[in-house]
């Protein structure tokens, strides 16, 4: 069948990819351990779950308002509130069907043929897709191992045209785990906004910051930096709810109108029974937030002594989210059994192969040198992982 020519420049997600693989290959019966998609290993809390059960229970299954449940616009308004010190009155608040979602809306809302959208690499491998999908084009700006690989502002500013309606960052990063501090951002916000560029700010990971840093809101750096940002968010990182589906966003009211048309038009409102256990994520105790994180401070810190404790692997220290992004380019040329290794794309595929374990090649995110591990998994699970890892470089040479 003749489909169109935009799905000819964009692949399925390849860290849905990976998940799907290491399914069927566990299926098959083969032990995988999954470094691979990025998704809690945690139970969604207890009242959490209640709050969808008696959701049912109740009936609250038929349609909502497209845009959310009031109760729900006004438990994320409460949380930008509490959290980030945030006022969003809740014309300025949609919710959507999963992060993910929140992204797709507004390139679908924003671009016109040949308008682009910068996009830091390593990225996140659904921000170029979301742009070509909405007929934009995506303008990959690289970044710097030694900076963390954090945006640099002259880059940014090289990057810049008349044609350039967005930026998209995303702090804490997936698939670095790099934090901007409030003096990172400031530069780069200033310059979007005094440009009349959109800085998207995707801010799923924001409960997930370690060594005591402070997160900081794109929006909360100043009025005309919170007039030119759009906040993405959602509840499947931060209290494990990603097959739940809800996803959030926050910023001006035109743009906010224009996505809620769009979703009229598309998937109508999010599940109404996820909405309403958002609703007690959002406003009940967060205390297994705190929990859940201390645990990936855990993992953290081990899959870091032990990925350093590899030669020749570099790896800027994750400050936040759940990834590693560690550099295996010194193992790029070393053969297996007559095959060579020639990028993280065949080196992933080799430790899946070989050692049994599910990771995603840098290639997905923009980043060659580099393979990404989710740590959202448990420290058995890492440790053996990681046992595996580096038998099977041993056999590499
Ligand atoms: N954001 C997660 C990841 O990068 C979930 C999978 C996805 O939607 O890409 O692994």
């Amino acid at each position: 069948m003749k489909l169109c020519d935009k799905l000819q420049n964009i692949q399925p997600s390849p860290t849905l990819a990976v998940n799907a693989k290491a399914a069927e290959l566990r299926a098959q019966g083969a032990d995988i351990i999954s470094f691979g998609v990025g998704e809690p290993d945690f139970d969604t809390p207890a009242h959490v779950r209640q709050a969808g059960i008696d959701a049912i229970n109740q009936g609250f299954t038929r349609y909502t308002p497209v845009d959310g449940i009031p109760e729900l616009k006004k438990a994320i308004a409460d949380k930008f509130k509490r959290d980030n010190g945030l006022d969003y009155a809740l014309d300025e608040i949609i919710v959507n069907c999963g992060g993910k979602h929140s992204g797709y809306l507004v390139m679908q809302a924003l671009l016109n043929p040949g308008d682009e959208v910068i996009v830091p690499a390593p990225y996140w491998v659904s921000y170029p897709p979301m742009v070509i999908l909405a007929g934009g084009t995506p303008v990959i700006v690289p970044t710097r191992e030694e900076d963390e690989f954090k945006l640099n502002p002259a880059d940014l500013k090289a990057a810049i045209n008349s044609k350039t309606r967005a930026l998209i960052l995303n702090s804490p990063s997936n698939p670095t785990g790099s934090v901007y501090t409030a003096e990172e951002l400031k530069p780069l916000a200033e310059m979007c906004a005094e440009a009349g560029v959109l800085i998207v700010s995707d801010e799923i990971y924001e409960c997930m910051v370690f060594d005591g840093l402070k997160f900081t809101a794109t929006a909360s750096l100043s009025e005309k930096v919170f007039q030119h940002t759009v906040t993405l968010n959602g509840v499947s990182k931060t209290y494990a709810m990603t097959g739940w589906r809800i996803g959030y966003m926050a910023g001006p009211k035109d743009l906010i109108k224009a996505c809620n048309k769009i979703q009229s038009q598309s998937t109508s409102n999010p599940c109404s029974i996820s909405q309403k256990a958002a609703v007690a994520a959002l406003s009940g105790p967060q205390d297994e937030v705190g929990r859940m994180c201390a645990e990936f401070v855990k993992r953290r810190d081990y899959i870091m002594e032990r990925l350093l404790a590899i030669p020749q692997v570099t790896c800027p220290r994750p400050r936040g989210a759940f990834y590693a992004m560690p550099n295996f380019s010194a193992y790029f040329g070393k053969k297996v059994g007559g095959k060579v290794i020639n990028g993280s794309v065949d080196l992933s595929g080799f430790l899946l192969e070989e050692g049994h374990i599910a990771t995603v090649a840098g290639a997905a995110f923009g980043e060659d040198t580099c393979i990404r591990l989710s740590f959202a998994t448990s420290m058995e699970k890492i440790t053996e992982g990681l046992n595996r890892l580096e038998a099977a470089l041993k056999k590499l040479s």
